[in-house]
């Protein structure tokens, strides 16, 4: 099967200059990535604050050009396209941002937002786009009326709802979702978390849902892609990754979920600067483990299925397990399921 989205050694350099505007070297934001998303599939990427992800998520859709690598969506070479041959293409991918209170202009009805992309993207008449747009609200759990509103008019849960309505409105196969949840209540994360997995399985969506909230990512993520200053350290099947992490990084990461008891393996220190990334594994500065050798080298992702860019990844000792009693995926699902009781 084709993938719907791969990424070939994508990389995104952003150039530092000093106050008399002279060179001072780049941002390493995403410094040689490779990835693949299939329908039907959510893929997480996850790492701090300033790893790189959200750039990746911009890069991945061309919204900023990378520098080099290729971009495939359906096979074909989305990094060549230019002009309405690459307007055309990007109906088929998405986004959803993570604030939805800036996501959606104040200025436009809810009617008026869903049906830009329709107007743009699709031939249907006036009467069609006004038919599309009542069953796109209804699909994301919001009624027909609320059309005519505008976006003050609504709480942050439905906001993220509408701003759904808006993505899936082109008719997508892939959706990246930067961080869509993180700026709601738990009560209501839960909610548009089920929603989007609904949404999924109904379209048969590729989904790449760009976190750093590991309880929401062990609650949706079918795999799971680790990065660290620009690159990816470890990519798996989440049930692997979260069961045995290979990679220093990614157990650092697990172990300072709250709950997870296991604080004396949780990161230490500051992520180094991405303009002077630290030579050779890039985490050594930081990693429990690191040897001589570390800082002389740059591990590449090894193994089969399950993958990790240490040089001790297979000797490591065997890591802690994710409690998944302790997540907040399964806090999610007990206030899905409250809220399902409670509201029919
Ligand atoms: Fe740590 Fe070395 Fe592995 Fe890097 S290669 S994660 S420094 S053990």
């Amino acid at each position: 099967m084709t993938p719907l989205l791969e990424l070939d050694n994508v990389q995104k350099h952003f150039p530092v200059r000093d106050a008399l505007g002279r060179p001072r070297g780049a941002v390493r934001a995403v410094d040689g990535v490779s990835l693949h998303v299939m329908p039907g599939e959510v893929l997480a990427i996850v790492g701090e604050s300033g790893c790189g992800k959200s750039t990746l998520g911009r890069v991945a859709l061309r919204l900023i050009e990378p520098d080099s690598g290729h971009i495939r969506l359906e096979g074909e070479d989305f990094s060549a396209l230019s002009g309405q041959a690459l307007r055309a293409r990007r109906k088929h991918a998405q986004i959803i941002f993570q604030d939805p209170f800036g996501s959606l202009d104040p200025r436009m009805s809810v009617a008026a937002a869903i049906e830009e992309p329709l107007i743009l993207h699709t031939g249907l008449t006036r009467a069609g786009r006004a038919a599309r747009v009542a069953d796109l609200l209804t699909r994301v759990g919001l009624r027909p009326e609320m059309a005519n509103r505008w976006p003050h008019e609504f709480s942050g849960g439905q906001r993220q709802r509408i701003a759904i309505a808006r993505a899936l409105a082109s008719g997508p196969r892939l959706i990246i979702g930067d961080e869509p949840v993180s700026a709601l209540d738990v009560s209501v994360q839960a909610q548009v978390l089920n929603l989007l997995q609904d949404l999924i399985a109904e379209f048969n969506l590729g989904f790449i849902m760009i976190s750093h909230d590991l309880g929401v990512v062990r609650h949706i993520a079918d795999r799971v892609a680790v990065m660290y200053l620009g690159r990816i350290v470890e990519e798996g099947p989440a049930a692997q990754v979260f069961a045995a992490p290979r990679h220093p990084y990614t157990r650092a990461l697990l172990a300072a979920v709250p709950g997870q008891g296991n604080k004396a393996a949780a990161l230490q220190g500051d992520v180094p600067s991405p303009i002077a990334p630290p030579p050779g594994c890039r985490f050594h500065t930081r990693c429990p483990h690191a040897a001589a050798a570390c800082s002389a080298a740059m591990p590449e992702l090894a193994g089969e299925g399950h993958r990790a860019a240490c040089f001790l990844a297979d000797s490591l000792p065997a890591a802690t397990p994710f409690h998944e009693n302790t997540t907040g995926g399964e806090r999610l699902t007990r206030l899905a399921a409250r809220f399902q009781r409670e509201n029919g």
